[in-house]
């Protein structure tokens, strides 16, 4: 996950790097696969150098931004889905 200054970062990397692959795929005629692994991933590389975990899925990267999610879970600890989350899907627990 992402404080938002990090994201700020990070997500110019990941329009960046979507652009790139979709024109990729457009010029070679590749699958999303090959394209994906055909062009170099900054924002993959930035995020590693932040977080330390190396992702592989641009769609996911998406969604490492920890201010659109909730707090923690008081019982469990998992984050709450988003900031304004009545209860946690992991656990079951409502929001006092
Ligand atoms: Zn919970």
């Amino acid at each position: 996950m992402l404080t938002d200054e990090e994201w700020e970062r990070v997500y110019p990397f990941i329009r960046f790097d979507i652009d790139r692959i979709n024109t990729h795929k457009i010029a070679t005629g590749a699958s999303l696969k090959e394209a994906i692994s055909a062009v170099r991933d900054r924002a993959f590389d930035l995020y590693y150098e932040i977080t330390g975990f190396r992702e592989t899925n641009i769609n996911a990267l998406e969604h490492h931004q920890l201010s659109q999610y909730g707090n923690e879970c008081p019982t469990c600890g998992h984050l709450l889905r988003t900031p304004k989350a009545s209860f946690c899907a992991n656990c079951g627990r409502i929001k006092d």
